[in-house]
């Protein structure tokens, strides 16, 4: 992956979160790190595209996001890769993580990105 593809691809991440931020974690500091590699897998043989570690009871998170892994999306499936990690904090003082975490997380990305309308590319 070259500089090129790795400057648009944080700047594409960039432009979402900054849209989506403010609309589902208005309260929180959220700081992100851009990585250029594999950001760990907690299921074999999957790549994570991103991990979110909140401190929740501070409304405080680090999202890493793997460059690499993030160029070969689309605008939709970035985008929602981005509300899904987003909405990890949401959950994060109801759960325990694992499994059970991820597959609220992936439906509540599903509704709230239903009462969106398709956006410009990025
Ligand atoms: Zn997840």
């Amino acid at each position: 992956m070259n500089k090129r593809e790795t400057a648009r691809t944080q700047k594409r991440l960039e432009t979402l979160l900054v849209e989506w931020k403010p609309k589902l974690l208005r309260a929180w500091r959220v700081s992100h790190v851009f990585v250029d590699g594999p950001v760990g897998s907690s299921v074999p043989g999957r790549v994570t595209q991103a991990t979110c570690i909140p401190a929740w009871e501070y409304k405080d998170a680090e999202i890493r996001w793997s460059i690499p892994a993030l160029s070969e999306l689309d605008d939709i499936e970035l985008e929602e890769i981005v509300v899904h990690e987003l909405l990890h904090c949401v959950v994060a003082p109801s759960t325990r993580g694992g499994k059970r975490e991820e597959m609220v997380v992936t439906d509540l990305t599903a509704l709230v990105l239903m009462d969106y309308p398709p956006r410009p590319p990025l």
